[in-house]
């Protein structure tokens, strides 16, 4: 099978139960080190409308939104890939560079799940879940406008994805005017 996007084989993904599925470390990741590069393809807001009403109805899970209108998917077709498969947490070891690169943010041992914080590629985009990832920083709610809070743009500052870093600096430079 082709495969649209680069995932270190230090990684590996594991079914833990009937609907959790989560990517977890084989072997000792350096921080810094890349772990995934997204490929696939990119598609349209509309594109995007029509694939959550038809096919594919879970696309917000799998989509990342990388520009304003914009949104790379893995498949068309609802087929996924591995790197599809990264879970949210509250305390990341993972987090992204550019639009399409994730990276350790710090040593990653072996058997620790890769997770990154939803808010580093999510704005503007609308939905809210309840988290439960243990992490005891934990925001408890998760949504599309965590980018937005003052505190996650501190911690997570150079591991937003270009699109949301984006935005926080239009943000910040027109509450300066
Ligand atoms: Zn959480």
């Amino acid at each position: 099978m082709i495969m649209h996007s680069y995932i270190s084989d230090k990684v590996k993904v594991v079914t833990s139960s009937v609907d959790r599925r989560g990517v977890f470390a084989l072997k000792l990741i350096k921080k810094g080190e890349v772990i995934s590069v997204y490929g696939g393809h990119i598609i349209t807001q509309k594109e995007y409308n029509n694939l959550a009403k038809s096919c594919f109805r879970h696309i917000h899970d799998y989509a990342i939104k990388v520009a304003d209108g914009f949104y790379l998917v893995s498949s068309k077709g609802g087929r996924l890939e591995d790197d599809d498969f990264f879970n949210h947490s509250c305390d990341p070891n993972v987090g992204i560079k550019g639009h399409l690169l994730m990276v350790a943010i710090r040593d990653i041992l072996p058997k620790e799940e890769l997770t990154y914080d939803y808010a580093m590629t999510d704005a503007a985009m609308d939905y809210a879940f309840k988290c439960n990832c243990q992490a005891s920083n934990c925001r408890k709610v998760v949504s599309g406008s965590d980018w937005k809070k003052p505190a996650i743009q501190r911690k997570y500052k150079g591991f937003f994805s270009w699109f949301v870093q984006d935005k926080i600096d239009r943000s910040k430079s027109s509450r300066r005017k």
